[in-house]
């Protein structure tokens, strides 16, 4: 599970607090010696003190004295001792009575105790004991506790800077390095490079940040891809425009010449050259109706006016007067006759100029019978069209270029039947703009078969927009 950089970034302040303090804490747990012990030689020094000043606390006033009785004890402890009455007033320090000056070099206020020891004029007393040396026992308990508590310090300061360390390369691994490489993807992308994917797996903000920052290097490139395409196709376009128009713009001048020339006397030869002039402007006509039909469709302004139909009673007028049309041109049209009554939302000219183009295709590159199938996919929900023919038949290697814009296969390319290599295309396109899809299966000199289908309308379905 990813968390947020929010969730990590609490993480990393809470933790940079607790961790070290933790640390801190356990060292002085663990380092810390016996308290008991040390608090019971506390205890006792306090006792013998007490007791020991309570022995001699007639001698008190003769200082010397005094000192001569307590002198062993504060050797023992090496440490001295302070004695004021309750106003604070000096009754007795052992400095004072010490012979030797290195035995003097306490440390002043380190390892100072103060206890209360009572009089027999039952005003307490107030004795201050310094440590001469912190290295003996009970005092050394006592540096050891201070031991501790620097070393505590000093752990958790250590940990507090791991810490800072650890959190700075994790956020700078996770924060700036992605940075980084955006930036670098940035630099990529305006130097036309739109290759340049950044590797980021975390779902984080920094993972959407890259994701869509990914989506649009993806659509700046498809666009791109689209624009050379779409500069080629204009390419290929004016190039195709003029070669198309012009064949049979000359073969028309000629014939036109001929005729103005008087040069064709006999009436039967008149008849055929004006049927080819006929022909041909019907030819440029076709040419010309692609590609107005194109140039529509490439800005995605080929109009749909779709309507809910039904299917049976759609096809079943189109096939019939299709089947008219074939057999004038000698072609024997076999087509299903019960078609099942479901409704499909269509634009009907439009789904009639399918129709129109895979059967002129389907004449055009040689058939003389055409089965035409239709029935409705309960499963898939769809309506099936399929129309086979016994034509010449597509080459292998042509199938999946068809339904492309100008392409037109090597064998119609080279004959004069060939039209603008723009049909498929459109068709391919008015079926999509149906929700369909459309294939084609072909044997070379056996002939094709092109499916496509048209989703069934069900009622409440929302009607597709128009393409
Ligand atoms: P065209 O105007 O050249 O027919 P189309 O887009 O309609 O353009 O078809 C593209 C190419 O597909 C054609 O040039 C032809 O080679 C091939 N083709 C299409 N339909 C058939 C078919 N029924 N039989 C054989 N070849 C076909």
């Amino acid at each position: 599970m990813t968390s947020s950089l929010k969730t990590r970034l609490v993480l990393a302040f809470l933790s940079t607090i607790i961790v070290p303090i933790l640390a801190g804490v356990l060292t002085m747990y663990l380092g810390a010696s016996n308290p008991d012990e040390e608090e019971e030689q506390l205890d006792r020094l306090f006792i013998e003190v007490r007791e020991e000043i309570r022995a001699h606390e007639e001698n008190l006033p003769d200082g010397d004295v005094f000192y001569e009785d307590i002198e062993p004890l504060l050797n023992h402890y090496d440490m001295n001792i302070t004695i004021r009455d309750q106003d604070g007033q000096l009754l007795f320090d052992s400095v004072n009575y010490r012979q030797r000056s290195e035995e003097n070099s306490f440390l002043p206020g380190f390892n100072t105790f103060t206890i209360q020891t009572d009089s027999e004029t039952g005003a307490p007393w107030e004795v201050t004991i310094d440590a001469g040396s912190s290295e003996r026992e009970p005092f050394q308990q006592m540096t050891n506790v201070l031991h501790v508590l620097f070393l505590s310090i000093g752990i958790g300061l250590l940990t507090l800077l791991l810490m800072i360390i650890i959190w700075t390369t994790y956020i700078s691994r996770t924060i700036l390095t992605p940075l980084k490489q955006i930036y670098k993807a940035t630099e990529e992308m305006r130097d036309g490079n739109l290759d340049y994917p950044i590797r980021y797996r975390r779902k984080d903000e920094i993972g959407r940040f890259i994701q869509g920052f990914d989506y649009m290097r993806q659509h700046l490139k498809e666009s791109s891809v689209k624009q050379q395409q779409y500069e080629e196709s204009r390419k290929e376009l004016i190039a195709s425009i003029s070669h198309d128009l012009r064949t049979p713009l000359s073969s028309i001048k000629g014939y036109v010449e001929g005729l103005r020339d008087g040069i064709v006397r006999d009436e039967e030869k008149k008849r055929h050259y004006l049927q080819v002039i006929h022909d041909k402007t019907t030819h440029l006509d076709h040419l010309i109706e692609d590609l107005f039909e194109f140039s529509k469709m490439e800005v995605d302004q080929l109009p749909m006016d779709k309507e809910v139909v039904n299917a049976s009673d759609y096809f079943k007028d189109l096939l019939h007067n299709y089947q008219a049309e074939l057999i004038d041109q000698h072609v024997q049209v076999t087509y299903t006759e019960n078609i099942d009554s479901v409704s499909i939302l269509i634009d009907p000219l439009r789904l009639s100029q399918v129709m129109n183009n895979l059967l002129e295709n389907a004449v055009r590159y040689g058939s003389d019978r055409i089965w035409i199938d239709v029935h409705s996919d309960q499963n898939r929900r769809e309506l099936v069209v399929r129309i086979a023919d016994n034509g010449q038949g597509i080459e292998e290697e042509d199938l999946s270029y068809i339904f492309t814009s100008f392409y037109r296969a090597e064998k119609s390319r080279t004959t004069e039947k060939g039209g603008s290599g723009l049909g498929l295309s459109i068709v391919k396109y008015i079926v999509k703009a149906h929700g369909g899809d459309i294939q084609v299966d072909s044997e070379e000199e056996k002939g094709s078969t092109f499916v496509f289908t048209i989703p069934l309308y069900v009622t409440g379905n929302a009607p597709e927009e128009d393409a």
